[in-house]
């Protein structure tokens, strides 16, 4: 049966596992050296009663439980339709068919032009290189060939904005008017398209999620974390949060939580550089609970 997931529920799960273990000095060792200081009041006995007792999560602002929520990994079109249903784990293999869905074409998309029946192949798939016709939407493009860009996690934020500025200019309505119904309704679909890229390639999570699910791989948040420092992190975290309202101090939480985020990108720009897949996984998920900090710390500010 599945555990709820719970502030004190995690904490406790990973103290008892921990003791089954025998693993006391682990987590006294994990304690001391969590790499941010904070006001923790995490005691140095497992068994001490403020961690063991069950109301003790009672003053928990949802806020901060909201740490524990699921977090959506691929966007809804990166996303298989069979995903909800595929058993729970940390790492979920879909297949790549699944991803590049072609939206009710069985055949899946012409690679020629629809116009001047010209070879489509090898660019965006955007735009016939014969006669410039806006060729329907072909979801089997990538977001990184739609902008001519490196399949890398390591993006040049101008360069993309540049070439999404440079795709939007041509898939302009105000260009459209003298085009057929029909392409006008390519354009439109294709303009949202690159906007929903843009925004997904722009920001490092979603990117990172994003590269991950090109290899079939979805990061289940919602599953147990881990690494048990990872754990540790977060309920220090979540401690000093609850313990501060006043803008100062929440501003020097703010900075400490952007400088995790800045090492984190940094750490999973080399992992995906070195295609190390599995370990960008933990790291995206560490990213993923720095953002929900961030957005808790904006909230409470
Ligand atoms: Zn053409």
């Amino acid at each position: 049966m599945r555990r709820q997931v719970s502030s004190s529920g995690l904490y406790r799960h990973f103290l008892t596992r921990n003791l089954e273990n025998g693993a006391e000095k682990s987590v006294r060792a994990l304690n001391s050296s969590a790499q941010f200081s904070s006001t923790s009041r995490f005691p140095d006995s497992p068994g001490a009663p403020q961690i063991a007792h069950p109301d003790r999560n009672s003053g928990t602002s949802q806020g901060l439980l909201s740490f524990f929520q699921p977090v959506r990994c691929l966007d809804s079109s990166a996303r298989p339709r069979h995903v909800d249903s595929v058993p729970r784990s940390s790492v979920i293999e879909t297949r790549r068919r699944s991803f590049v869905a072609t939206a009710g074409n069985e055949k899946g998309p012409s690679k020629k032009c629809w116009a001047c029946e010209h070879d489509i192949l090898g660019g965006s798939g955007l735009f016939c290189p014969s006669c410039d016709g806006i060729q329907p939407l072909d979801l089997s493009v990538d977001h990184f060939t739609i902008f001519g860009i490196e399949r890398s996690f390591k993006v040049d934020s101008k360069e993309l904005e540049q070439r999404y500025k440079s795709l939007q200019k041509k898939l302009h309505p105000d260009l459209m008017s003298s085009k057929s119904q029909k392409e006008q309704g390519y354009s439109a679909d294709q303009s949202s398209h690159v906007i929903q890229a843009y925004f997904q390639l722009l920001k490092p999570l979603s990117r990172a999620r994003y590269l991950l699910g090109l290899h079939g791989i979805k990061v289940d948040e919602e599953g147990t974390i881990d690494d048990p420092a990872l754990l540790m992190e977060i309920m220090e975290i979540r401690e000093s949060l609850e313990d501060v309202s006043d803008a100062k101090e929440l501003q020097k939480l703010q900075a400490q939580n952007a400088l995790r985020i800045q090492d984190t990108e940094k750490v999973l720009e080399k992992t995906f550089a070195a295609g190390d897949l599995k370990k960008a996984v933990s790291w995206v998920q560490r990213l993923a609970y720095y953002n929900k900090v961030d957005e808790e710390i904006v909230r409470k500010l």
